[in-house]
């Protein structure tokens, strides 16, 4: 059974120097619960003074011992968060359903499990890291990696845990201080983050967290001089704020940002698994991934037996509760969000589309005052509509048929976005071929969102710049320097 979360209404506080400290302001922000409407937390909302007094922190921490920590010191701190976070897995479950909307076993299943390895990951990648030695005939070159410093980490709602764990455990693997300021819609794990840092001793300073909206703390964070580095994933247009905002600054930057991701279906396909997996990139999570296969490419042999199947599958998705076990469709984040969403499903039909679901489901209370929506399938849209091209990021795909291999990557590559794709063919020779044309940081075949810690991930074009994962991460929370030394005159 998962665990029961109280519906109080919690009091978060900033997390600054290994303390539990109020906004310096007195504002607050209101969480609320996306599947109610009720609010369950009050949030500090944090600014620049408070982003100062965390980067102070962090700062100091470097200086009183931190920045000299051993490789084993640091991942002995990654294992003990790893195995704090795995006591609390049903608890920081339910905390993560309840902020987000998402089902509770999906949470179980995905979100809490990937922050747990994402901590013993970095530890075992930092504990066998490896620096290069380029011999020259009378010289030896060798590298050294140093931390940035204090780095600031930038987070969206829709993964909370997985994502700030994604960048944490590098960041303190490679021997930096964070600043880490989770989105304000989902801040929950973030704190519980923080108080897990607390209970297993972590010096004072290494891990910060500063509540508060993007405009105010983020923006201060990004600005901040004593700020080194900054990884942020997020939306593609806040994504370019933040790019021009420390670029005059010279920080290093990484930038994981949205997608329009597509799944190409041939007609020689294990017709089953490509529905499903279709299903899967399409709507787990309620669409809220930025890896979501949203346009399903469909080979015309089987285009309209393929929507038929989609579509059936679809409707018999349990939408509802998200801490019932057995819900597979939860609350979107928010009703703005889903206003949006609702927007672009009246955009598509004004475009041409026909909508199949959609609709807000009847629930009983107090779910009726929650962020449902039905999961909808769009066909018949001309591939250059807004709908197609624009980032919904809900429980909506856009299904179109090709007629052969060019078409398919010509549709592919067709938007502004690159960040993965999922191709199901029995052919492997095509798989190859077509993975190599695909403007994709990720290409899946006959799979999706099936994950490696040590392989890179992130987008081209602009779903971002850089890449995280393995080694990926580890270059970038760290300044690499090289050292020539003559051995002969
Ligand atoms: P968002 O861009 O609105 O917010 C992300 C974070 O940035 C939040 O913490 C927000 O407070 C902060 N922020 C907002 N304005 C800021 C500013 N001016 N300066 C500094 N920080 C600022 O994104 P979102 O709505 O929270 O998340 C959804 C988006 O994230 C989608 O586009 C999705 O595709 C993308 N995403 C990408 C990845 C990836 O790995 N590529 C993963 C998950 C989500």
């Amino acid at each position: 059974m998962p665990a029961k979360v109280a519906t109080i209404v919690r009091t978060l506080m900033h997390c600054i120097d290994g303390r539990f400290v109020p906004s310096s302001s007195g504002d607050s922000l209101e969480d609320v619960a996306p599947a109610t409407g009720q609010v369950i937390a009050r949030v500090p909302r944090g600014n620049a003074a408070d982003v100062g007094l965390a980067v102070a922190a962090a700062r100091s921490a470097l200086s009183s011992g931190w920045g000299s920590a051993s490789v084993a010191q640091r991942a002995d701190l990654l294992e003990a968060v790893a195995t704090r976070i795995e006591a609390r897995l049903d608890e920081l479950a339910a905390l993560e359903a309840l902020d987000t909307g998402k089902p509770v076993q999906l949470a179980r299943k995905v979100d809490i499990p990937r922050a747990i390895a994402n901590f013993r990951f970095f530890a075992g990648a930092v504990r066998h890291d490896e620096t290069a030695c380029h011999t020259m005939e009378r010289a030896l070159n060798y590298t050294l990696r140093r931390p940035l410093g204090v780095v600031g980490l930038i987070t969206p709602w829709n993964l909370p845990l997985y994502l700030l764990t994604w960048k944490t455990a590098p960041a303190l693997a490679m021997g930096n201080a964070v600043v880490a300021k989770p989105s304000e819609l989902t801040p929950l794990t973030a704190n519980a983050l923080a108080e897990i840092f607390v209970e297993v001793g972590a010096p004072a300073g290494v891990f910060n967290l500063v509540h508060g909206l993007g405009a105010e703390a983020g923006d201060a964070l990004v600005t901040h001089p004593d700020v080194a580095g900054i990884s942020f994933t997020g939306g593609t247009r806040t994504g370019a704020h933040v790019a021009t905002a420390a670029a005059p600054l010279f920080k290093k930057v990484s930038l994981e940002l949205g997608g329009k991701n597509p799944t190409l279906v041939f007609d020689d396909c294990d017709f089953t698994a490509a529905v499903e997996g279709a299903v899967r990139a399409g709507f787990t999570n309620q669409g809220q991934v930025c890896l979501s296969g949203s346009r399903v490419l469909v080979q015309r042999g089987i285009h309209d037996r393929f929507v038929a199947a989609v579509v059936s599958r679809v409707q018999q998705m349990r939408i509802g509760d998200p801490m019932q076990p057995e819900t597979e469709l939860g609350a979107l984040v928010s009703l703005a969000h889903r206003d949006k969403v609702e927007g672009y499903l009246r955009l598509a039909s004004e475009e041409g589309g026909k909508v199949t679901g959609g609709a807000r489901p009847q629930l009983a209370p107090p779910l009726d005052r929650g962020a449902f929506l039905a999961p909808a399938v769009i066909t018949g849209l001309p591939h250059t509509s807004r709908s197609v091209q624009e980032e919904i990021f809900g429980p909506v795909v856009s299904i179109h048929a090709f007629e052969d291999e060019n078409e398919a990557v010509s549709l592919a590559n067709a938007v502004r976005y690159g960040l993965a794709a999922s191709i199901w063919t029995r052919d492997l020779t095509r798989a190859h071929r077509v993975s190599a044309r695909l403007d994709s940081g990720m290409v899946w075949v006959n799979t999706w969102m099936l994950r490696d810690l040590r392989v890179p991930f992130g987008g081209m074009k602009d779903s971002g710049v850089g890449r995280e994962g393995g080694r990926w991460s580890l270059d970038f929370f760290s300044e690499v320097r090289n050292v020539c030394i003559q051995l002969e005159p």
